[in-house]
């Protein structure tokens, strides 16, 4: 089992690594946001242990842009600052479970043992939107129940855009996300995804905010 450790206190760190270490996982540590991004761009992992204050990019942007990027990685939060807030962030964020500071080992462990045995069943969550439905394990759209035929790209500035309905994603952080997917982004693939979005889903679902980015509205519930 390969596990990331994202923190940058490092007594911490060690202490998460040696115990760690004895149940037998293999542990990867980094120590700020750039490089957790880095490397979870580029390796694939079986949890990821995040700490959300972290030097550079903070622990919920890179667990938003994971979840954008449609990575389901288990993810368990840890906080320094025991708020109500921090958690629901955390949560909300795309985080599976959370640790408040100072938190004992075994508990952390046992935690992670959970987690690990709840993503064996694959439970990635369905996106639904109005009439759209995003099967994120399965990489499939449908609407009203029948399935679109959508690129593996193309999903992921789908998906992206449906959980952040309400929001306008510039085309760079479009663009991020697509990255996940390990080869060059040409300048306006963007604009040609959304195209043939569009064609397929209809031109009225995803709105050009002219000069910032692209929304969707949010649907009504
Ligand atoms: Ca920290």
């Amino acid at each position: 089992m390969r596990l990331l450790l994202v923190e940058d206190d490092k007594q911490l760190g060690d202490g998460i690594c040696a115990g760690l270490g004895l149940e037998g996982f293999t542990v990867d540590w980094v120590h700020d946001g750039n490089s957790a991004e880095a490397v979870l761009q580029k390796d694939r992992f079986d949890i990821v242990v995040l700490d959300l204050g972290l030097p550079q990019r903070s622990g919920i942007d890179i667990l938003k842009d994971l979840r954008e990027r449609g990575n389901t990685t288990p993810v368990l939060v840890l906080t320094a600052r025991d708020t109500v807030t921090d958690r629901i962030n955390g949560l909300d964020s795309g985080g599976d479970d959370y640790m408040t500071k100072p938190f004992d080992l075994d508990e952390l462990n046992a935690r992670i043992r959970a987690l690990l045995r709840r993503s064996m069943g694959h439970v990635a969550p369905f996106v639904q939107h109005g009439p759209i439905m995003l099967d994120p394990a399965a990489h499939a759209v449908t609407v009203d129940g029948q399935a679109v035929d959508v690129s593996p790209r193309e999903f992921v500035i789908l998906r992206a855009l449906l959980t952040n309905a309400g929001q306008v994603l510039s085309r760079t952080r479009l663009e991020e996300a697509l990255y996940g997917w390990g080869t060059d982004v040409e300048s306006n693939a963007v604009e040609v995804h959304i195209h043939h979005l569009r064609k397929k889903l209809g031109g009225s679902l995803i709105r050009t905010v002219r000069g910032v980015g692209y929304m969707v509205d949010k649907a009504d519930s």
